[in-house]
Protein backbone atom coordinates (compact mmCIF):
# COMPACT_ATOMS: atom_id res chain seq x y z
CA UNK A 1 0.00 0.00 0.00
CA UNK A 2 2.90 2.48 -0.23
CA UNK A 3 2.60 3.78 -3.41
CA UNK A 4 -1.70 4.69 -2.14
CA UNK A 5 -1.99 8.73 -1.75
CA UNK A 6 -4.21 9.04 1.70
CA UNK A 7 -7.35 11.36 1.65
CA UNK A 8 -9.18 12.61 5.03
CA UNK A 9 -12.71 12.01 5.13
CA UNK A 10 -15.84 12.68 6.45
CA UNK A 11 -17.66 8.91 7.68
CA UNK A 12 -20.67 8.22 9.75
CA UNK A 13 -20.62 4.28 10.08
CA UNK A 14 -22.94 1.93 8.85
CA UNK A 15 -22.71 -1.38 9.79
CA UNK A 16 -19.63 -3.53 10.55
CA UNK A 17 -19.57 -7.13 9.40
CA UNK A 18 -16.98 -10.15 11.23
CA UNK A 19 -14.65 -10.63 7.90
CA UNK A 20 -12.32 -14.17 8.38
CA UNK A 21 -11.25 -14.60 11.99
CA UNK A 22 -10.14 -11.27 12.66
CA UNK A 23 -10.92 -8.80 10.68
CA UNK A 24 -13.69 -6.61 9.88
CA UNK A 25 -15.50 -4.98 7.17
CA UNK A 26 -17.44 -1.58 8.05
CA UNK A 27 -19.36 0.60 5.72
CA UNK A 28 -19.41 3.93 5.77
CA UNK A 29 -21.49 7.23 4.58
CA UNK A 30 -18.52 9.35 3.72
CA UNK A 31 -18.92 12.77 2.73
CA UNK A 32 -16.99 12.97 0.10
CA UNK A 33 -17.67 9.81 -1.78
CA UNK A 34 -20.93 8.33 -1.28
CA UNK A 35 -21.15 4.34 0.45
CA UNK A 36 -18.01 3.17 0.86
CA UNK A 37 -16.78 -0.50 1.62
CA UNK A 38 -13.69 -0.88 3.91
CA UNK A 39 -11.51 -3.55 5.20
CA UNK A 40 -9.87 -3.67 8.66
CA UNK A 41 -7.48 -6.28 8.81
CA UNK A 42 -7.02 -7.16 12.70
CA UNK A 43 -10.03 -5.13 13.90
CA UNK A 44 -11.23 -7.94 16.37
CA UNK A 45 -7.97 -8.27 18.02
CA UNK A 46 -7.61 -7.83 21.48
CA UNK A 47 -4.93 -5.20 20.91
CA UNK A 48 -6.28 -3.49 17.64
CA UNK A 49 -5.50 0.38 18.49
CA UNK A 50 -8.69 1.68 16.35
CA UNK A 51 -11.69 -0.17 18.24
CA UNK A 52 -13.26 2.77 19.54
CA UNK A 53 -12.48 4.56 16.07
CA UNK A 54 -15.08 1.62 14.49
CA UNK A 55 -17.80 1.43 17.03
CA UNK A 56 -21.24 1.29 15.78
CA UNK A 57 -22.78 4.68 15.78
CA UNK A 58 -19.15 6.26 15.22
CA UNK A 59 -18.89 9.21 12.93
CA UNK A 60 -15.74 11.63 12.17
CA UNK A 61 -12.87 12.74 10.07
CA UNK A 62 -10.53 9.77 9.12
CA UNK A 63 -7.59 9.56 7.00
CA UNK A 64 -7.12 6.50 4.60
CA UNK A 65 -7.35 5.27 1.04
CA UNK A 66 -10.52 5.47 -0.87
CA UNK A 67 -10.51 2.89 -3.42
CA UNK A 68 -12.75 4.06 -6.57
CA UNK A 69 -14.94 0.75 -6.65
CA UNK A 70 -13.08 -2.33 -4.15
CA UNK A 71 -12.16 -2.05 -0.78
CA UNK A 72 -11.35 1.05 0.81
CA UNK A 73 -8.70 0.78 3.46
CA UNK A 74 -8.56 3.40 7.14
CA UNK A 75 -5.21 4.26 8.21
CA UNK A 76 -6.26 6.64 11.04
CA UNK A 77 -9.00 8.01 12.75
CA UNK A 78 -8.28 12.46 13.25
CA UNK A 79 -11.63 13.47 15.09
CA UNK A 80 -14.24 11.00 16.12
CA UNK A 81 -17.44 10.88 18.53
CA UNK A 82 -19.96 8.23 19.08
CA UNK A 83 -23.81 8.58 19.74
CA UNK A 84 -23.88 8.10 22.68
CA UNK A 85 -27.28 7.91 23.62
CA UNK A 86 -27.75 5.80 20.46
CA UNK A 87 -25.55 3.09 20.98
CA UNK A 88 -26.81 2.54 24.49
CA UNK A 89 -30.68 2.78 24.13
CA UNK A 90 -31.95 -0.75 22.24
CA UNK A 91 -35.08 1.44 20.67
CA UNK A 92 -32.91 4.26 19.47
CA UNK A 93 -30.34 1.73 18.05
CA UNK A 94 -33.31 0.11 16.51
CA UNK A 95 -34.77 3.12 14.90
CA UNK A 96 -31.19 4.63 13.98
CA UNK A 97 -30.03 1.19 12.25
CA UNK A 98 -33.37 0.98 10.42
CA UNK A 99 -32.75 4.29 9.18
CA UNK A 100 -29.30 3.26 7.74
CA UNK A 101 -30.63 0.64 6.45
CA UNK A 102 -32.94 2.50 4.55
CA UNK A 103 -30.32 4.57 2.90
CA UNK A 104 -27.69 1.76 2.58
CA UNK A 105 -30.73 -0.24 -0.11
CA UNK A 106 -31.70 3.68 -1.59
CA UNK A 107 -27.93 4.18 -3.00
CA UNK A 108 -25.67 2.55 -5.05
CA UNK A 109 -21.98 2.17 -3.25
CA UNK A 110 -19.12 5.11 -4.66
CA UNK A 111 -22.00 7.45 -5.48
CA UNK A 112 -21.42 11.09 -3.82
CA UNK A 113 -25.00 11.69 -1.85
CA UNK A 114 -23.69 14.75 0.18
CA UNK A 115 -27.62 15.64 0.98
CA UNK A 116 -27.98 12.36 2.55
CA UNK A 117 -24.61 12.84 4.19
CA UNK A 118 -25.98 15.62 6.07
CA UNK A 119 -29.66 14.66 6.61
CA UNK A 120 -28.03 11.22 8.02
CA UNK A 121 -25.77 13.32 10.57
CA UNK A 122 -28.31 15.59 11.68
CA UNK A 123 -31.23 13.15 11.91
CA UNK A 124 -28.91 10.99 14.29
CA UNK A 125 -28.31 13.76 16.25
CA UNK A 126 -31.83 14.77 16.88
CA UNK A 127 -32.46 10.92 18.03
CA UNK A 128 -29.33 11.33 19.92
CA UNK A 129 -30.75 14.05 21.47
CA UNK A 130 -34.16 12.60 22.64
CA UNK A 131 -36.56 14.00 19.52
CA UNK A 132 -38.83 11.31 18.85
CA UNK A 133 -37.37 8.68 16.67
CA UNK A 134 -39.93 7.84 15.05
CA UNK A 135 -41.11 11.05 13.61
CA UNK A 136 -37.57 11.53 12.38
CA UNK A 137 -37.91 7.86 10.93
CA UNK A 138 -41.23 8.76 8.89
CA UNK A 139 -39.26 11.71 7.38
CA UNK A 140 -36.34 9.51 6.33
CA UNK A 141 -39.18 7.30 4.54
CA UNK A 142 -41.00 9.67 3.19
CA UNK A 143 -38.28 12.04 1.86
CA UNK A 144 -36.37 8.84 0.34
CA UNK A 145 -39.61 7.97 -1.94
CA UNK A 146 -38.61 9.54 -4.92
CA UNK A 147 -35.08 8.06 -4.53
CA UNK A 148 -37.22 4.55 -4.22
CA UNK A 149 -38.94 5.94 -7.53
CA UNK A 150 -42.23 6.00 -5.56
CA UNK A 151 -43.11 9.94 -5.53
CA UNK A 152 -46.59 10.41 -4.48
CA UNK A 153 -47.71 14.04 -4.97
CA UNK A 154 -48.01 15.57 -1.89
CA UNK A 155 -48.40 19.64 -2.85
CA UNK A 156 -51.79 19.32 -4.19
CA UNK A 157 -54.85 17.43 -5.64
CA UNK A 158 -53.62 15.20 -8.33
CA UNK A 159 -56.79 15.26 -9.90
CA UNK A 160 -57.16 19.57 -10.42
CA UNK A 161 -54.35 21.13 -8.89
CA UNK A 162 -55.98 22.74 -5.94
CA UNK A 163 -54.21 23.07 -2.77
CA UNK A 164 -56.37 25.30 -0.34
CA UNK A 165 -58.94 22.80 0.64
CA UNK A 166 -59.50 19.92 2.93
CA UNK A 167 -57.18 17.04 1.43
CA UNK A 168 -56.77 13.31 1.96
CA UNK A 169 -54.24 10.81 0.82
CA UNK A 170 -55.10 8.14 -2.02
CA UNK A 171 -52.88 4.66 -2.23
CA UNK A 172 -54.09 4.33 -6.15
CA UNK A 173 -54.02 7.99 -7.70
CA UNK A 174 -50.47 8.00 -5.86
CA UNK A 175 -51.15 11.37 -3.69
CA UNK A 176 -53.48 13.71 -2.37
CA UNK A 177 -56.90 14.54 -3.45
CA UNK A 178 -59.04 17.64 -2.63
CA UNK A 179 -62.40 17.30 -0.75
CA UNK A 180 -63.78 17.48 -4.66
CA UNK A 181 -62.59 14.52 -5.89
CA UNK A 182 -62.78 12.43 -2.79
CA UNK A 183 -65.30 10.52 -4.42
CA UNK A 184 -62.46 9.29 -6.87
CA UNK A 185 -61.74 7.31 -4.45
CA UNK A 186 -63.64 5.80 -1.95
CA UNK A 187 -61.01 3.81 -0.32
CA UNK A 188 -58.93 7.03 0.30
CA UNK A 189 -57.08 6.75 3.60
CA UNK A 190 -59.58 8.85 5.61
CA UNK A 191 -56.90 10.70 7.11
CA UNK A 192 -57.44 14.04 9.73
CA UNK A 193 -56.45 17.50 8.44
CA UNK A 194 -53.33 16.73 11.13
CA UNK A 195 -52.16 14.08 9.53
CA UNK A 196 -52.12 15.41 6.20
CA UNK A 197 -50.47 18.36 7.40
CA UNK A 198 -47.61 15.98 8.82
CA UNK A 199 -47.19 14.22 5.81
CA UNK A 200 -47.15 17.51 3.64
CA UNK A 201 -44.49 19.08 6.35
CA UNK A 202 -42.14 15.69 6.48
CA UNK A 203 -41.78 15.50 2.77
CA UNK A 204 -39.83 18.85 2.45
CA UNK A 205 -38.23 19.16 6.41
CA UNK A 206 -34.78 19.69 6.16
CA UNK A 207 -33.70 17.54 10.03
CA UNK A 208 -30.88 20.69 10.15
CA UNK A 209 -33.50 23.01 11.27
CA UNK A 210 -35.61 20.86 14.11
CA UNK A 211 -34.92 21.99 17.33
CA UNK A 212 -37.80 20.09 18.80
CA UNK A 213 -41.18 18.52 17.26
CA UNK A 214 -44.04 16.83 18.96
CA UNK A 215 -46.90 14.91 16.93
CA UNK A 216 -50.35 13.42 18.41
CA UNK A 217 -50.16 9.74 18.90
CA UNK A 218 -53.04 8.86 16.13
CA UNK A 219 -51.00 11.07 13.45
CA UNK A 220 -48.18 8.64 14.12
CA UNK A 221 -49.89 5.90 14.18
CA UNK A 222 -51.31 7.00 10.83
CA UNK A 223 -48.45 7.60 9.45
CA UNK A 224 -46.70 4.74 9.90
CA UNK A 225 -49.78 2.71 8.60
CA UNK A 226 -49.56 4.50 5.01
CA UNK A 227 -45.77 4.28 5.40
CA UNK A 228 -46.00 0.56 5.82
CA UNK A 229 -48.36 0.42 3.16
CA UNK A 230 -46.48 2.28 0.61
CA UNK A 231 -42.98 0.57 1.08
CA UNK A 232 -44.52 -2.77 1.35
CA UNK A 233 -46.75 -2.33 -1.60
CA UNK A 234 -44.99 -0.23 -3.66
CA UNK A 235 -41.02 0.02 -2.94
CA UNK A 236 -41.28 -3.97 -2.14
CA UNK A 237 -38.03 -3.06 0.84
CA UNK A 238 -37.59 -5.88 2.91
CA UNK A 239 -35.17 -4.98 5.76
CA UNK A 240 -34.09 -6.90 8.62
CA UNK A 241 -33.79 -3.83 10.75
CA UNK A 242 -37.91 -3.20 10.02
CA UNK A 243 -38.63 -6.40 11.30
CA UNK A 244 -37.00 -5.81 14.24
CA UNK A 245 -37.88 -2.71 14.66
CA UNK A 246 -41.80 -3.65 14.20
CA UNK A 247 -41.43 -6.41 16.83
CA UNK A 248 -39.71 -4.34 19.19
CA UNK A 249 -42.76 -2.26 19.08
CA UNK A 250 -45.57 -4.49 19.37
CA UNK A 251 -43.82 -6.33 22.50
CA UNK A 252 -43.89 -2.23 24.28
CA UNK A 253 -47.77 -2.53 23.72
ZN1 LIG B 1 -59.12 18.20 -6.67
Amino acid sequence: MSNHIYTNFHGILLYRKPYKEHDLLIKFLTAEAGKKMFFVRGAMKPRFKMTADILPFTYGEYSGNLSPNGLSYIISALDISHYNNISQNIDLNAYATYIMGLIDAAFPDSTPIFRWFNQLFYGLRLIDHGIDPAIITNIFEIQLLPVFGVAPQLKHCVICGRSDLPMDFSEIYGGLLCENHFSMDPRRMHFDKRTIYYLRKFSVINLKQIRSIKVHHQVKQNLRMLLDDIYKNEVGLNLKSKHFLDQMNRFHI
